[in-house]
């Protein structure tokens, strides 16, 4: 059989460590964050993957994908599977190619770091400040993997200041094709665009190097607003104090009271929390004071700055859900009308509640609502744009990230439609507005 000679020839390759048939490894390589939409839930499981592989550095990753094309056998990469549309799913079945083995940050250097595909960001982050720098970026799920951030995230931390993961962040990648011969490929600069943010569907990413900027003194900003509006008041404001801030979140009290335990997060009042510049606090303070707020903690140190990052983007979301099971959904959101219109945007969904982010030039957000259909979800889109919101559907897991380019590119980098089936073969069914 296909996947047993597969097997077979992986454990020569990768050791008996490197491979795994059993059902326990198979099941959780099959999984990944799509729990948070309760429109891809009602459709899982969506694949299961037959075999499971652990390379253990960049070139084990592209001696496995040789191994698999040669029998034939579908490829879905994996990080640490926290993408939340089911992008990580094995859905053809097959090899599921798990990077967590493969950590080693091979260089860090005067604004670069290289790292292997399953470096965490945390990891990343920690080799940048031993040398008196920092990555640009990082996504709220820090204990992510570099891979899966370059193949299936946006931004996050940083993103104030640099925008999304396609803006300047990668620097060059070695990425793997899925040919009987594979082996590393380096490309750099524009060359590498065409492998951000599609999922490994146009090639597996086996190292990356990114760019890092000089440490800053970060510290761990908390405040809270009697209401929402005061807080949504110093969103714009925030992100143009100088210098930029790492990360700005606010949230109404309902999604606040949600979140882990902190004593800068008291009950029932709506919260703003920031990652600062010390040369900032000032002027953030005034501001929260002009506004009606109260400053009730301001902390230093790194460990600070990740809790704060971990409490961002969709993660009060994903606490709602745990607070109430089977409640809640989201729409990605962004644009003024999310401060300037904030009561039609919270009625476009019953129940709708709004978790926001400080972006230079437009806020970006997270809208809740209270599920009842995925009819009344994809309804709620053009009411959206029509108040001026962009929206983006994450309930759906085709590439939807410059989708032409990377048809284009796996003609000849996939010419065989191994490399994760099922996420670039149709159209989304639903139209998925524009990137948040
Ligand atoms: C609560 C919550 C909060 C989140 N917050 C953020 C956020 O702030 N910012 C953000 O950008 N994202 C966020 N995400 C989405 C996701 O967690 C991140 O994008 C994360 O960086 C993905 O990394 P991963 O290692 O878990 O990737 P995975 O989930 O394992 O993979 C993501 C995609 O990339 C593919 N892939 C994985 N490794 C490779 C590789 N080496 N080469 C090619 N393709 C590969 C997978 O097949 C999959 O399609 C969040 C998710 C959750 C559940």
């Amino acid at each position: 059989m296909t996947v047993e000679a597969l097997e077979t020839e992986l454990r020569d390759l990768l050791g008996d460590k490197g491979v795994s048939v059993e059902f326990a490894a198979r099941e959780k390589a099959s999984i990944d964050g799509a729990r948070l939409s309760p429109v891809i839930s009602e459709q899982l499981p969506l694949g299961f993957a037959d075999l499971v592989a652990y390379p253990a550095d960049a070139e084990q990753i592209a001696a496995a994908i040789g191994a698999a094309v040669r029998h034939g056998v579908p490829i879905t990469p994996r990080g640490k599977g926290t993408g939340n549309y089911g992008q990580a799913i094995p859905m053809a079945g097959g090899l599921v190619l798990d990077m967590s083995r493969a950590r080693a940050i091979t260089e860090v250097g005067d604004g670069f770091l290289t790292a292997e595909a399953g470096a965490t960001l945390v990891s990343i982050e920690q080799a940048a400040n031993k040398t008196g720098q920092q990555v640009l970026m990082y996504p709220s799920t820090a204990q992510s993997s570099i891979g899966g951030f370059i193949s299936g995230g946006s931004g996050g931390t940083g993103s104030i200041k640099h925008g999304m993961l396609h803006h300047g962040f990668v620097l060059a990648l070695d990425v793997v094709h899925a040919l009987p011969d594979a082996r590393l490929v380096h490309v750099e600069g524009e060359a590498a665009d065409p492998f951000i943010h599609n999922y490994g569907t146009a090639g597996i990413i086996a190292r990356a190097t990114v760019a890092l900027e000089p440490l800053q003194e970060w510290h761990g900003f908390f405040a809270s607003f009697d209401t929402f509006e005061q807080a949504l008041s110093v969103i714009r404001p925030f992100a143009d104090l100088e210098p930029t801030p790492r990360l700005v979140s606010a949230d109404l009290a309902t999604l606040a009271n949600a979140l882990p335990a902190d004593p800068g997060i008291p009950a029932d009042r709506a919260s703003l929390r920031a990652i600062l510049d010390v040369a900032s606090i000032e002027a953030a303070t005034a501001l929260v004071l002009a506004a009606g707020g109260r400053v009730d903690d301001i902390r230093e140190g790194p460990q600070t700055s990740m809790k704060i990052s971990m409490m961002s983007y969709n993660h009060p979301v994903e606490w709602l859900q745990k607070s109430e099971p089977n409640k809640y959904f989201h729409v990605e959101v962004s644009g003024d009308a999310l401060v300037d219109r904030i009561d039609e945007v919270h009625a476009v969904y019953r129940g709708g509640m709004l978790h926001i982010e400080a972006q230079k030039g437009r806020p970006i957000g997270m809208l809740v609502g209270e599920y009842e259909s995925a009819d009344e979800v994809f309804a709620g889109f053009d009411r959206l744009a029509a108040l001026g919101v962009g929206y983006h559907n994450p309930h759906q897991w085709f590439v939807d990230y410059e989708p032409e380019r990377t048809f284009e590119t796996a003609k000849t980098t996939d010419p065989h439609h191994l490399l994760n089936p099922g996420k670039l073969a149709a159209k989304p069914a639903v139209a998925t507005g524009s990137q948040v």
